[in-house]
């Protein structure tokens, strides 16, 4: 079989203020913001991309950012935990840094050899940092975190269900996943072994059911190489009784949805052709980019959403 699933592509997040949101990724975290854009479903909200320099597959996390959205439950049937990968010896650094911007550190424990920190954003989104050495990837920063202590991009996600066994089935007979490791409740599952693709099951046969709002991860987004993969993929998925939608034109790529059987919505999208091709490389985020269907509405979108910026020497 072809490899038609690569890794995580994205996360999608709903958080609160957007303003906080830019604060918290692209200044604490020091991710970079390479697209302000809207929800192309919902074009009175912001959808923020941050990821590392050109936003690569497998590093960007994404928010829809709606102001004064009360906060959500992390449970079952949800993605609980966004973990981003960190070199080897970064973890007293980014103790430390997120200690002196006010964000409280939850848990710092090790997981299946390595040692990771826990925490969650303003939202109460779950976030880990987990070190390790071999992650080969750059990573993006500015001045306030030097390039080695960086964060290279997704280290890989967790999904609390009631019962592993369907979502297992899944990710092992039709995504090209292996069983890789289990530590008590949790099995880990990946492609060959590399940061930016590992999924582990949380299985919690008694625990409550998430409430998605502020602080929940909307969807996980698995890569496929391009259109063609994608359409192979979405033909299998439906063959196997998946309400797969038809293909959403995403801009930065091409997107296909559908909910896994422990409920979690998953999307498989493209790995092309990427954040550049409304933007030049040097400015990406720094504009508000509108696809070209809604651009004749850019006055009255622009006008429906709250003014937002970066700062970066506030986070040096
Ligand atoms: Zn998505």
């Amino acid at each position: 079989m072809s490899p038609s699933i690569l890794g995580i592509h994205h996360i999608t997040a709903i958080s609160g203020d957007p303003q906080k949101n830019i604060n918290f990724y692209a200044g604490i975290l020091g991710l970079r913001l390479v697209k302000k854009t809207i929800n192309f479903d919902a074009p009175d909200v912001y959808h923020f991309y941050f990821g590392d320099a050109l936003g690569h597959p497998g590093t960007v996390f994404t928010t829809f950012p709606f102001p004064g959205a009360r906060r959500g439950l992390k449970g079952i049937g949800e993605v609980t935990h966004t973990a981003f990968s960190i070199g080897k010896d970064s973890i007293d650094f980014w103790e430390e840094r997120l200690k002196r911007f006010g964000v409280i550190i939850s848990d710092r424990l090790t997981r299946f050899g390595h040692p990771l920190l826990r925490f969650e954003d303003q939202d109460g989104m779950g976030i880990e940092l987990v070190a390790n050495a071999e992650d080969e990837r750059m990573g993006w920063t500015f001045e306030g975190i030097p390039l080695p202590h960086a964060i290279k991009g997704f280290y890989g996600a967790t999904m609390a269900l009631r019962s592993k066994d369907l979502t297992e089935n899944l990710l092992l007979e039709h995504l090209n996943y292996h069983f890789f490791d289990q530590e008590g409740y949790r099995f880990r599952y990946g492609l060959d072994g590399k940061p930016g693709q590992w999924i582990d099951i949380l299985q919690e046969p008694k625990g409550q059911r998430g409430i998605q709002s502020a602080g929940s991860v909307h969807h996980l987004a698995f890569r496929t190489p391009n259109e063609m993969t994608q359409l192979e993929m979405q033909q299998s998925l439906i063959k196997l009784g998946f309400g797969v939608t038809e293909v959403r034109d995403r801009n930065y790529f091409k997107s296909i949805y559908f909910r896994e059987p422990g409920g979690i919505l998953v999307e498989i999208a493209t790995d092309v052709p990427g954040f550049a091709i409304d933007e030049d490389e040097a400015h990406l985020g720094t504009s508000l980019r509108l696809p070209a269907w809604v651009e004749g509405k850019r006055k009255q979108i622009e006008s429906s959403l709250p003014p937002v910026t970066f700062q970066p020497e506030n986070y040096v």
